[in-house]
Order: C-alpha cells, then sequence, then structure tokens
C-alpha cells in the first residue's frame, strides 16, 4: 500500500439497496472527508446483514486509514452493526453507566420508562470508544488498530452528522494532523469535457501537481483542481500552475473561478 491515506465510507441498511432511502450519509461524509483531507476512495452500500457488514469492514480495514460506517447501531432486530463489530474483532458488550445515564434520560424528558427493547441501547462494546449521541439513544463506535480508526455512526442523518462533525473530525486531525484539503473549481460554460481534453493536450505535467475532476452539469463543465499537499505554498503554488496552464490552452472567456478551502 502506498503511504497516502484513504477514507472508505460504509454505509448500511436494505432500505438504501432497494432505492427506499437516498445514500445522503455517502454524501456527507465523502465531502466532509475529503475536506479533512482523507480522500475517499471507496464506498460500499450493504445489506442489514451480520456476514456482509463484517466482510466490508474487514476489506476496509485492509485498505483504507479511515473507514466510516454509518446506520444499523439502533435498538431494532435489524440493527446489526455493533455485534458485527463486536463479533469481528472480538469484543464483549459491556455495562456504560455514562450510557446508561443518557439514554434514561432521553426517555425521561419523553415521560416514559425506557423500554425493554432499547435496553441494549445502554451496552457499549469493550475496548472501543464511545462516541455520545446529543440527539439519541444509539452510542456511537470508535475503534483504533494499527493507526487505523473506524468509526460507526447511526444512520439518522441529522444524528450522523453532529457525531461527525463534533467528535470525529477532532479525532481525525489529532491522528493525521491538520491535514488540508486544497481545491479551486474553474467553471466553464460553452465546452465540452473532449474539447477541453483535446485543448489541454498533453496531461502529464499538470497531473505531477493536481488531481482533476471533471464535472459536466447543465450545460456546464466544472473542472477541479485538488493538490493534496501538506504545504499551504506549495499547495497554492501547484493550483495557480495548474489554473494558469488551463487558461492559457482555453482562453479566459466563459470561466469563473470558485476557491474552495478546508476550514481548519
Ligand atoms: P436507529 O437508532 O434510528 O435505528 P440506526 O443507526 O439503526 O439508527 P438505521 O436503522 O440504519 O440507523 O436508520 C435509521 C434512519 O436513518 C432510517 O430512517 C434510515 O432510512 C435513515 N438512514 C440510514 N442510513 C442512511 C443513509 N445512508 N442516508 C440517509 N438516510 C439514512
Ligand atoms: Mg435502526
Amino acid at each position: 500500500m502506498s503511504d497516502k491515506l484513504y477514507g472508505e465510507i460504509i454505509t448500511v441498511g436494505d432500505e438504501l439497496l432497494l432505492g427506499h432511502t437516498i445514500n445522503s450519509n455517502a454524501a456527507f461524509l465523502g465531502q466532509r472527508l475529503s475536506e479533512c483531507g482523507i480522500p475517499v476512495r471507496w464506498s460500499s452500500c450493504v445489506a442489514d446483514d451480520l456476514g456482509e457488514i463484517q466482510a466490508s469492514i474487514s476489506l476496509a480495514m485492509n485498505r483504507a486509514h479511515v473507514i466510516v460506517l454509518s446506520g444499523g447501531l439502533g435498538p431494532t432486530p435489524d440493527d446489526l452493526t455493533r455485534d458485527a463489530i463486536g463479533q469481528l474483532f472480538d469484543l464483549p458488550l459491556v455495562e456504560s453507566p455514562v450510557q446508561r445515564a443518557q439514554v434514561e434520560e432521553m426517555f425521561l424528558k419523553l415521560g416514559r420508562e425506557l423500554p425493554v427493547q432499547s435496553m441494549n441501547q445502554t451496552l457499549v462494546l469493550g475496548g472501543t470508544e464511545r462516541l455520545e449521541n446529543p440527539l439519541g439513544t444509539a452510542a456511537g463506535i470508535h475503534l483504533e488498530r494499527k493507526g487505523k480508526h473506524l468509526f460507526a455512526v447511526p444512520g439518522v442523518p441529522p444524528e450522523m452528522e453532529r457525531m461527525f462533525d463534533d467528535q470525529i473530525e477532532p479525532i481525525i486531525k489529532r491522528a493525521f494532523g491538520q491535514a488540508k484539503y486544497f481545491a479551486r473549481t474553474l467553471r466553464m460554460a460553452g465546452i465540452g469535457e473532449s474539447i477541453l481534453l483535446e485543448r489541454l493536450g498533453d496531461l502529464d505535467l499538470l497531473a505531477r501537481r493536481v488531481s482533476l475532476a471533471y464535472l459536466p452539469h447543465q450545460g456546464l463543465l466544472d473542472v477541479r483542481m485538488t493538490s493534496a499537499s501538506q504545504d499551504e505554498m506549495e499547495a497554492d503554488a501547484d493550483i495557480a500552475f495548474a489554473e494558469h496552464y488551463i487558461r492559457e490552452r482555453v482562453g479566459n472567456t466563459s470561466m469563473h473561478r470558485d476557491a474552495i478551502r478546508c476550514p481548519e
């Protein structure tokens, strides 16, 4: 494996595979991870099936460095993610007084006793870090093995998003440094992908300094230039070089620039 860092997303749920629910978590996680300087190289969607969830986690742990899995952490029998992780890494389910207090409080606010069905939400996997879920009863999981980080968060989008922003992103930054992500998009009108490529000619010179993505939409063509350099000055120089190179060959007309930088 190269020493580049890669991210992987695993979304769990039959409803996603059946197309009943749009997989918005994969989009959110893909964007956020890449903004943290962890480009996502794989994203898989698996059924609510213990064996499939385990297979996808094993594969991901072999090839990626940051793995974020969403879904299947709730209290119902189709929620199998915690069991899958527990069995795969041989971890016991243990009582967590903090988690129990939080779940009880959540039901108290609803004026209800803790239902038997939700009792299992008070347990956590021993040997893992519990990720707090301020909006629901399903705790998240953070597990580290050989410098690789696996995170599991609930499927409910607002819960997942809040946990990513408040807890996962800081852990990633602590573990992999203030990884920066530098990108700039050039939006072009009136030029298609094939004409653009023809005008750009040999791409070797560009490819050595930036990654290019071509994103056509509604008659426009966005060309996104990304630099993975950790050095801000170097990244700026790479992107400026690429922009100049493209403008020179395509012309300045009908081209807008939109700079995106990851907030630190
Ligand atoms: P819960 O405690 O609610 O059971 P969970 O972690 O078990 O949480 P799921 O049961 O998989 O999550 O899904 C809960 C809700 O979130 C469902 O309405 C589901 O459609 C939605 N959801 C799950 N995964 C995704 C996803 N990838 N994108 C968008 N919505 C999702
Ligand atoms: Mg569920």
